[in-house]
């Protein structure tokens, strides 16, 4: 069996459906789909100034596979699905497709496979050179070393690197930005139009962490899931490169959605209920966002001290965490890990962690921030949580050049 790392991508027709239906062709192809990475909007590369073409933006995405085919077998199968999708068979380089697929890395038996011949190159040549691949590669194999570099690393190096987005639903009405939903109908459209752009992640969560609200119990947090139906849309909208995460720091809620549906575990508790590492254990395919915190359930009555140093105990629990993670033997690539802006922190403590986040070691896990509409904001500008969607994007601005892989926002804007 081999195992390959493709790269899928369309800018002409419909780009989404283009690159669905070559997943569902190599699918029927034999080769099994093992995972599928975001899609990634992405500028084209032009590569001189063509004023006689038009050139519009890309949809981009990865996927892993495994199948028997050898890497000449699939790539006679990609060149005729691309043909089966409408590209033509004479395609010049640097014009618009209806899709484009690559292999970017084969390995049998673990061991990586390299092709060197003129119809095909492995690792694809190119690799390093574009964020429209690293990107989505990064998410789905961030720590896959090919000659000798990291994907994860290489992503964020780039000048073109992009941040995957996870965008928030709360189900409840007293979130701290006011933007609880608890109709049914309502939430169902927000998820359909999230799903439809194919964001990267869709954060749901039952419980608000926002300072003035009280905490719920288990039972009150599965109850109120239910009683908006989610498990039934998330199933209905469940899409190629869309992953559904269940924002809570209770291991039985946890456990419920994962159960149920739901791919992946934030919780804002950092796991330091023990049992969060059994369920993501019993889940092989689950992922989870392990964010910093200094107590339990979010809540802000304790922050670090004016005069420590906020990098160094960040830098101190990304290496207690990695120590964690490769104790219980989970594969590094299903942590993500969060900064906790806003929990157990004063705003300029948020602040500073925000513009220096890049100076702290993530020991090669994937890095979330959730910056969003929070207060430490109002240091930039003094607006209330509801008007904070301007300045929330200049920050992600310079998270994204300081190369954060996910950001989770409120708002797309
Ligand atoms: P690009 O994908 O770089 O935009 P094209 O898809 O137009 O370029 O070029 C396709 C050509 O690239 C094919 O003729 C194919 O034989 C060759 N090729 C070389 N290495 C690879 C690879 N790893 N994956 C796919 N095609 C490759
Ligand atoms: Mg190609």
């Amino acid at each position: 069996m081999y195992k390959y790392f493709l790269a899928l991508g369309s800018n002409l027709g419909n780009k989404i459906d283009n690159i669905d239906v070559a997943i569902k062709k190599l699918k029927d192809a034999n080769c099994e789909i093992l995972k599928i990475a975001p899609f990634y909007k992405t500028k084209p590369l032009v590569p001189f100034k063509r004023k006689d073409c038009f050139y519009d933006f890309f949809y981009n995405t990865a996927i892993e596979i495994e199948t028997k085919n050898s890497p000449f077998e699939l790539l006679k199968i990609a060149q005729q699905i691309e043909i089966d999708i409408g590209r033509p068979k004479n395609h010049g380089h640097w014009t618009s497709r209806v899709i484009d697929i690559d292999i970017l890395y084969c390995a049998k038996n673990n061991k990586s496979i390299i092709v060197d011949s003129n119809e095909l190159t492995i690792p694809h040549k190119e690799l390093f050179n574009r964020a429209f691949v690293l990107d989505p590669l990064s998410q789905i194999s961030p720590n896959l070393v090919i000659q000798d570099k990291n994907i994860l690393t290489e992503s964020k190096k780039n000048a073109e690197h992009q941040a995957a987005k996870m965008m928030i639903v709360n189900v409840n009405n007293n979130s701290f930005s006011e933007d609880g939903i608890l109709d049914k109908n309502k939430i169902d459209k927000k998820i359909e139009y999230l799903t439809k752009n194919r964001v990267a992640f869709i954060d749901i969560g039952a419980e608000s962490t926002n300072p003035r609200s009280n905490p719920i119990s288990w039972q009150e947090e599965i109850d109120r899931l239910k009683q908006v139906d989610i498990f039934t849309i998330i199933d209905k909208y469940k899409t190629n490169g869309v992953k559904f995460s269940i924002d809570t720091y209770h291991p039985e809620t946890a456990d419920f959605a994962i159960n149920n549906g739901f791919d992946i575990i934030n919780d804002v508790n950092g796991f330091k209920d023990k049992r969060m590492w059994q369920i993501i254990k019993k889940y092989p395919n689950v992922e989870a966002v392990i964010m910093h915190s200094l107590q339990p359930n979010g809540k802000k009555t304790n922050v670090i001290s004016k005069d420590e140093d906020v990098l160094e105990i960040l830098n101190n629990w990304v290496k207690d965490m990695e120590k964690q993670v490769l104790d219980e033997k989970i594969d590094k690539n299903r942590i993500i890990i969060d900064y906790g802006i806003g929990f157990g922190k004063t705003a300029e403590q948020d602040l500073f962690i925000v513009k220096n986040f890049n100076k702290i070691d993530n020991c090669n896990f994937r890095v979330l921030i959730g910056h969003s509409r929070k207060s430490f904001l109002n240091l930039i500008c003094k607006l209330n949580e509801n008007n904070r969607d301007k300045v929330t994007k200049q920050i992600s601005e310079i998270l994204i050049k300081n190369g954060v892989d996910i950001l989770r926002l409120h708002s797309f804007l």
